[in-house]
């Protein structure tokens, strides 16, 4: 049974609504970057000011990965578009259907995401210096 581009289109869409959504509402709690304290009585308490500052680090690393999400999302629903949805972007072989039902937006088939993953544990190594 071939995967239903329909359903994965709809599944895909109300992911990328979601995330938009969250995103945006991300964006509004923090219009301004914070800026020093100010007009503060007495001396300002560095272990709120801490808690405050770890805070807005996990809410900006949700938001890397929330962004990095949509990407991948809008990426499966330009390949729904251009007909290789389900396609391996590396090998061009399919990728599982049951990959696909459990991450839609899904890129590439396991061994060239195991592949990816190496990749990036590895780290890059970078040359600009020495
Ligand atoms: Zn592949």
């Amino acid at each position: 049974m071939a995967i239903d581009l329909n359903i994965m289109k709809k599944r895909l869409e109300e992911k990328q609504a979601q995330l938009q959504a969250s995103l945006g509402g991300l964006t509004q709690a923090h219009p301004q970057p914070v800026g020093p304290i100010e007009a503060n009585d007495g001396a300002p308490d560095s272990e709120e000011v801490a808690v405050d500052f770890l805070e807005m680090q996990q809410e900006q690393s949700i938001q890397a990965n929330e962004q990095a999400l949509l990407t991948q999302v809008r990426a499966a629903l330009k390949r729904i578009e251009q007909g290789t949805y389900g396609k391996c972007v590396e090998c061009g072989r399919p990728i599982p259907e049951k990959r696909l039902e459990a991450i839609p937006w899904a890129a590439r088939d396991i061994e060239h995401e195991a592949a990816l993953e190496q990749r990036n544990l590895a780290g890059v190594e970078y040359r600009d210096e020495g």
